[in-house]
């Protein structure tokens, strides 16, 4: 084996001279590349995105990881024969990101082959943060205690300088090389791939199937962190192997691996399921089933206060309330098409024992309003209509799959749906818009951009509704986004096949992405209910739906804003303004006349009156994150006051009850601004 694998490498060799002597022999052949900043230069053919890079500075030739080729990323030392245009991706590209740490993948499986010569591999994609592999470690129980010796070995291997060669193969070469080896993962993805298509990467002693690019070497990988382990299917097939997935992230400094980790120790204090739990607003049971959160009463209290905020804006824009039930026919669905999307793939129906009357757990809420439309004619008067509800859907996710608030099998969505005139849209839109960013205002998500998605010009038969239809609503889009200042990216091709859409991407606290709130034109339910409109000219003309929820759903929002305010909520939105200290029982009945007086004003709060002294109640109301302490005992109870402590800030002295309330107004008032 070894013999052929040195054979072809000298071929390798042999072919990459003949090609490098045939450039020669053309002598100077000039080509012209085009750089990003609308500059050409002329470069001999042959050169590769590292020499353009160095021609430019010896910085970038350093920072530089990998390049694009008429947008085809490719490594840094392919050599370049004809005109095209040229991008260099550095570490603070995404792309040069994504470059790196796929390549730290091989580095990875690398080291663990080292040390793990049993270990058969899976894949090895870059993530958001990272890259994992999945590998198959045989008998060998991987623990987090074997981090460091792989993190030392790939260390060592990426010291060396061990570099990444390409290598094109023959899909029986490839076959065979990787069957010897006893690799089924990596055979059966073989098997999937077309002969021609197929390169090998070799490193040192591990050989990996991958289409590349990757780093040059492994030099520049100078800070290793394995992060955390789990077990994943292959293919994510829960039938089929579960292999050990090992979750890693490198960088080019120390520097940043600390800032990332430190990040991490920040995210894990906010993380919303351990908030979630200490501030006793949800809980999940496994008698009740996995991923069906139960809200407790504080969390009811948070949520329904922000329900309560939505509707109240949406009244303003002038949607209407409407409740439906948590199932349907399952015909409905079979119109909608959510049958055919969801029926199989997550929850099974529900039969009737007599009438054989067979219903699904709703997925969405868009079928039941497109019903009540149906209810009656509409004229182009009646429209926009606008059907809001807090409409809970249920959708089938595996359990390994589950996460806190964030991925769950019952969530209720702000949904609602705009019934409107092509004439209307863009300014239906931009209504939507500004109820998003009303709320992204109001809590502090002051980060964010929108992201367009159009269709792919040159793949229009992918999509329903016609060229007019679909080039009015993406101007609609656009022209909204910018009237309204957004700062957008347009991603063309990703519209979904039945409407362009805008989706709003916020950063939180600590500089995190989440997606949050979706505006979704559709053409496609109102062709498959065959809904109507007489217009201005008396015809029957099909409105234009659009799918909208700012906060997405009331579960993940929830599990972002906690995420992002550490757990200490706005004044107007957290569970409990104040919690009264009796400083003794004596003061107990004091403090109930307090409640009481501070309920009729309109703030919320409770009684700590357990058998504690002061300081330990103080302590237990700082973890809570109560915003406000009201300390009472003798004098307070003489003077008809309140001794005033704030979460995280301390005394603010005493007052009267009623010029607290007024305070706490005050604030919460300055908060909905
Ligand atoms: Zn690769
Ligand atoms: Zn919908």
């Amino acid at each position: 084996m070894a013999k052929i694998q040195q054979k072809i490498s000298l071929f390798y060799l042999f072919s990459k001279k003949v090609v490098s002597l045939q450039i020669e022999k053309i002598g100077m052949t000039m080509i012209n590349i085009s750089l990003p900043d609308g500059s050409v230069k002329q470069f001999e053919a042959g050169v590769t995105p590292f020499d353009v890079a160095k021609s430019i500075s010896d910085g970038l030739a350093r920072a530089v990881v990998s390049a694009s080729v008429n947008g085809q990323i490719v490594e840094l030392n392919r050599t370049i024969n004809e005109d095209c245009s040229l991008r260099l991706f550095t570490w603070n590209d995404a792309e040069g990101k994504h470059t790196f740490w796929h390549s730290s993948a091989h580095l990875m499986a690398a080291a663990v082959l080292e040390l793990y010569p049993e270990a058969k591999f899976g894949i090895g994609p870059a993530i958001e943060n990272g890259f994992y592999y999945d590998i198959d470690f045989g008998e060998k129980v991987l623990s987090s205690e074997d981090f460091p010796k792989i993190e030392a070995k790939m260390q060592e291997i990426a010291k060396a300088g061990v570099g990444l060669v390409r290598r094109e193969v023959s899909k029986a070469e490839a076959l065979k090389f990787f069957a010897d080896k006893g690799e089924v993962y990596k055979t059966e993805l073989i098997e999937e791939l077309e002969d021609g298509s197929i390169t090998f990467y070799e490193s040192g002693k591990f050989i990996d199937l991958c289409k590349g690019p990757h780093l040059v070497d492994f030099s520049s990988i100078k800070a290793i962190k394995i992060l955390s382990l789990a077990g994943a299917y292959w293919r994510g097939d829960e039938k089929r192997k579960q292999l050990t997935r090992l979750y890693a992230i490198t960088f080019p400094k120390k520097k940043e691996l600390d800032e990332y980790l430190a990040l991490l120790e920040e995210a894990k204090k906010r993380d919303h399921r351990k908030l979630g739990k200490e501030l006793e607003l949800f809980a999940f049971s496994q008698n009740v089933g996995q991923g069906l959160p139960l809200w407790l009463p504080k969390g009811t209290e948070l949520r329904q206060r922000l329900e309560n905020f939505l509707k109240k804006v949406q009244k303003d824009y002038g949607y209407q309330q409407v409740m439906t039930p948590h199932i349907g026919d399952v015909h409905l669905y079979k119109t909608s098409g959510h049958y055919q999307k969801y029926g199989q793939d997550s929850f099974r129906t529900i039969t009737t024992p007599f009438e054989g009357e067979e219903y699904l757990l709703k997925p969405m809420n868009c079928p039941h309003h497109v019903e009540i439309y149906k209810l009656k004619p509409h004229s182009y008067k009646d429209l926009p209509l606008r059907l809001a509800e807090f409409g809970t859907v249920y959708r089938y996710e595996q359990s390994g799959e589950l996460h806190g608030l964030t991925r769950v099998r019952s969530f209720t969505q702000d949904d609602a749906h705009i019934f409107c005139t092509p004439e209307q849209l863009k300014e239906e839109f931009c209504k939507v818009i500004d109820i998003v960013l009303y709320i992204f205002k109001t809590l502090k998500f002051e980060n964010f951009t929108a992201q367009i998605s159009l269709r792919d010009p040159n793949n229009t038969e992918k999509y329903i509704g016609s060229d007019d239809v679909w080039e009015k609503a993406e101007r609609a889009i656009i022209e909204a986004s910018a009237e309204r200042g957004l700062k957008t990216v347009t991603e063309v091709g990703e519209a979904a096949f039945y409407g362009p859409k805008l989706d709003f991407m916020v950063k939180d606290a600590i500089g995190r992405k989440w997606q949050l709130g979706t505006i979704q034109v559709d053409y496609n339910l109102p062709e498959r209910f065959e809904l109507e409109y007489t217009g201005a000219d008396n015809q029957k003309h099909r409105p234009i739906m659009i799918h909208r929820a700012p906060f997405g759903s009331m579960e993940r929002f929830v599990a972002v804003l906690i995420e992002h305010t550490a757990g200490i909520f706005p004044l107007w939105l957290t569970p409990e303004q104040f919690i009264i200290l009796p400083i003794s029982e004596k003061y107990e009945e004091y403090a109930k006349k307090v409640l009481s007086l501070l309920a009729q004003l309109d703030l919320r709060g409770s009684i700590d009156d357990r058998n504690e002294k002061t300081g330990k109640k103080i302590r237990d109301a700082e973890m809570a994150k109560i915003p406000f302490m009201l300390i009472v005992g003798e004098k307070e109870e003489a003077d008809g006051t309140v001794s005033v402590r704030r979460h995280k800030e301390g005394d603010l002295g005493t007052m009267s009850i009623e010029a607290f309330a007024e305070k706490v107004n005050e604030l919460v008032k300055e908060e909905l601004k």
